[in-house]
């Protein structure tokens, strides 16, 4: 909507590194936001903190698309790296084959996660030419120095280097200067690379330096340049990306463009943990997103990242459990792989496919609660008769919407947002339940609006949006298939008993219904037949 003038813009806060204060976002253009966000290097599966760093400026952007903003986003593939290199002698390919197999698995975990693909994915190995043009500026700038074929920045010349991580120059120079492995050809210890001579065997591209690559932080400057402009506004990524990479693209943009030129504001998410100091480190203190999304559903995953608000540090609990008997495995346990309830032992690799995480689980059971809601909504609504009659929508429904987004317009707080949608979701079961204390026009109103407000809800979220039978039947058929329940006998069950119904045989129905109890099925009788679910 980028005919919207300034003054009737939603105001919308969020935290800025640079200034380390909530700011109202005020756009280079009224209407539009240009957001260049650090995406994954490509060298193997993408782990639950790449997918938090994702997921938290696609809310970013929903939102901003929702409050009317025209946005432009932009999120690069790094398909030129050491790590990538690495995997490539490891694997036997080249290395672009090992980034190009490797994006296509993030690009997988990206849509289980239903997070929305950038409008830009600009790769490294295609801006090459910008790249050497922004290392030529700054050498004429003297921002830089060429040894035997590399490029350094030189730091010294970068007037306010340190200000977003809020470091002293001088100290950094001191501590820096003190280590052993300084390299002696950079000026200064705090120099880094723009660009490096080629080595045998190494993918290498042709330069006013000779045969090279890019080093790793000149990528961003130059394709958010690229596909941006010299300055955009929201610059984004992990807290971890703040020193050294987002401080080198700084004085490398403001060293090329001006002082005033690049990010206006600097937004970085937190870190996840996964149960810290209580996991063994032999179990690994990371967990691939595929190995996640394989245990559960990935929308609950989804659903938990947004629980907590993005700025803070999220700890995943973590829960082994012996194979044998079930018992809880503590961090000796872990280690030796030896249970301290049965003394069973069990080799690492399989003590990790017991892990769980309770959070996950509690977030499994919350949406199921939801959308069990939105179904059963969905169902009086389809039956019920809509009132000829306008009346106002009934307690906190009235309210959910405006709520949701006052949190949302908050530095983009989800877990506000999440907690809004409670005492809605709690009167709307009343409503369900019985309309006692309420007219029968009101009832179906503010059902109906609680619907079409949790519509809107999802299109910001990314979650609640799945037609709510077709999830619930999966989240019950994926259950089945964990507990190695036979779902065909099941049906099978159910059919033998709507025929016994149908003939007036209670006995043999009742019978039927005794045998899914002990298989830990409950049937649910309504006028379109009978619905299993688990006790
Ligand atoms: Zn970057
Ligand atoms: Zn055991």
């Amino acid at each position: 909507m980028s005919e919207m003038n300034a003054a009737t813009l939603p105001i919308v806060t969020l935290f800025d590194t640079m200034t380390g204060k909530k700011q109202e976002l005020q756009t280079m253009e009224p209407g539009r936001c240009g957001i260049y966000c650090c995406g994954p290097t490509v060298y193997g599966l993408s782990h639950l903190g790449n997918a938090r760093a994702a997921l938290v400026p696609d809310v970013m952007v929903r939102f901003l698309r929702h409050q009317g903003y025209d946005v432009k986003y932009v999120r690069n593939i790094t398909d030129i790296d050491d790590k990538i290199i690495k995997r490539s002698g490891e694997e036997g390919i080249p290395a672009q084959e090992v980034a190009d197999k490797y994006a296509a698995e993030y690009k997988r975990d990206m849509v289980d996660l239903n997070i929305l693909d950038p409008d830009v994915e600009p790769r490294v190995s295609d801006h090459i030419p910008q790249i050497v043009d922004l290392v030529q500026t700054l050498l004429d700038k003297d921002l830089a120095y060429e040894v035997e074929g590399d490029v350094y920045y030189r730091v010294k010349n970068f007037k306010g280097y340190g200000k977003l991580s809020k470091r002293n120059i001088e100290e950094m120079l001191e501590s820096a200067g003190s280590r052993i492995d300084v390299d002696e050809r950079k000026e200064t210890p705090l120099d880094f690379a723009l660009w490096k001579a080629a080595k045998p065997g190494e993918p290498a591209w042709d330069s006013p330096w000779g045969q090279g690559r890019p080093g790793w932080h000149i990528e961003c400057s130059a394709m958010s340049s690229t596909h941006l402009g010299d300055s955009f506004d929201i610059h984004g990524g992990g807290r971890d990306l703040i020193f050294p990479h987002h401080e080198n693209e700084i004085a490398q943009s403001q060293g090329a463009h001006g002082e005033d030129s690049y990010a206006r504001y600097w937004s970085h998410n937190g870190f996840i943990d996964f149960d810290g100091e209580k996991m063994s480190k032999s179990l690994g203190n990371f967990f691939t997103t595929r190995e996640i999304t394989a245990l559960y559903d990935p929308e609950a995953v989804r659903y938990f990242l947004l629980t907590v608000h993005y700025r803070s540090g999220l700890n995943f609990e973590v829960v082994v459990k012996c194979p044998a008997c079930e018992a809880l495995m503590d961090k000796d346990g872990q280690e030796s792989g030896r249970c301290p309830a049965c003394e069973t032992e069990t080799p690492t690799d399989d003590l990790r496919k017991q892990v769980r995480f309770p959070g996950l689980e509690e977030a499994d059971d919350r949406l199921a609660y939801i959308y069990s809601t939105l179904s059963q909504a969905r169902r009086f609504l389809a039956t019920a008769k809509k009132p000829g009659n306008e009346e106002p929508v009934a307690g906190a429904v009235a309210g959910m919407l405006e709520a949701f987004v006052a949190h949302m317009r908050n530095d983009f707080n989800t877990s506000g947002a999440l907690g809004a949608l409670s005492k809605p979701l709690g009167e709307v079961n009343a409503l369900l339940d019985s309309g006692k204390g309420v007219s029968k026009a009101v009832r179906y109103l503010t059902i109906e609006r609680f619907v079409s407000d949790m519509e809107e809800v999802a299109t910001v979220l990314g979650c609640f949006g799945q037609d709510p039978d077709q999830w619930l039947a999966n989240r019950r058929d994926g259950k089945a298939s964990r507990l190695g329940l036979d779902i065909a006998k099941v049906k099978d069950l159910l059919v033998k008993r709507t025929t016994a119904r149908g003939d007036k045989d209670w006995e043999a129905a009742d019978r039927i219904r005794d045998e899914l109890t002990k298989l830990g099925v409950g049937v649910q009788d309504g006028p379109n037949g009978s619905v299993w679910s688990f006790l």
